[in-house]
């Protein structure tokens, strides 16, 4: 239902997570959750108002610099803390969250049981960090898994992935709305532009079949196959 990612602001990126989960509430949902990168990967998720999720965050402050967050509108599996984004992969250093629909998510989750990998979750979504892990297992980099995984997919989906020990966001998205705001200093990622508008008016509206990397230096926008897309930056006045 909604996305929220942040690069380059330290210390406040939990914050900035909640701030822009709590703008995108108007939406509707019926779960919320964040990921944190640094380090290490931490992750927390609650079904209910994002209050529930704010309670259980209460005097913990998430490691990290880098960070995703997500309130989901359940189409597979009921809204439980488990089904719950960002989904994790098997080793917990991958995280992702998702806006749509995956409709051939049946095929790949058997195919990655047969492998062995071990579902949570009822969702659709929760293929992605097993297939980033996949490509991972074999040797390919964060990237080039999340290029790979993303490639698998079928249907709508707008994609935010972190991993532990990264500075970057990946984000793709098909059919279903991404943007990016950018500042001086940060990088953000939303569905939609209230969920960072606060903190920069300055936006670049993917398309589909591209892909976003967020690091600490800025943004790029790339194709999936990884040729590089030139893109404007608007700045928007929203009236809201
Ligand atoms: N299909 C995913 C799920 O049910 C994402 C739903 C959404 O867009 O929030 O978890």
């Amino acid at each position: 239902c909604g996305i929220i990612g942040a690069v380059g602001r330290g210390d406040a990126t939990l914050d900035v997570l909640l701030e822009g989960l709590s703008n995108l509430e108007y939406r509707g949902y019926d779960s919320a959750g964040v990921a944190v990168s640094g380090g290490e990967l931490s992750v927390a998720k609650r079904s209910g108002e994002l209050d529930v999720l704010e309670k259980a965050l209460a005097g913990k402050s998430l490691p990290g610099t880098v960070g995703i967050g997500h309130t989901r509108w359940s189409t597979h599996g009921a809204p439980t803390d488990e089904n719950a984004h960002p989904h994790m992969d098997c080793t917990g250093t991958v995280a992702v969250v998702h806006n749509g629909i995956i409709e051939n998510y049946e095929s790949i989750k058997t195919e990655l049981m047969d492998a062995g990998h071990e579902f949570k979750s009822e969702t659709d979504t929760e293929v992605v960090p097993h297939l980033i892990e996949a490509q991972r297992a074999e040797g390919a980099s964060f990237e080039t898994a999340f290029r790979k995984a993303v490639g698998r997919l079928e249907g709508s989906y707008a994609i935010a992935a972190v991993l532990e020990g990264s500075d970057t966001v990946y984000a793709a998205r098909n059919d279903s709305p991404l943007v990016l705001g950018v500042a001086d200093d940060a990088t953000y990622l939303g569905s939609d532009v209230p969920a960072f508008l606060e903190f920069t008016d300055r936006v670049v509206y993917l398309e589909d079949g591209e892909v976003a990397e967020l690091t600490s230096d800025g943004w790029a926008v790339s194709t999936l196959a990884g040729e590089s897309v030139e893109k404007d930056v608007r700045t928007v006045d929203w009236e809201s």
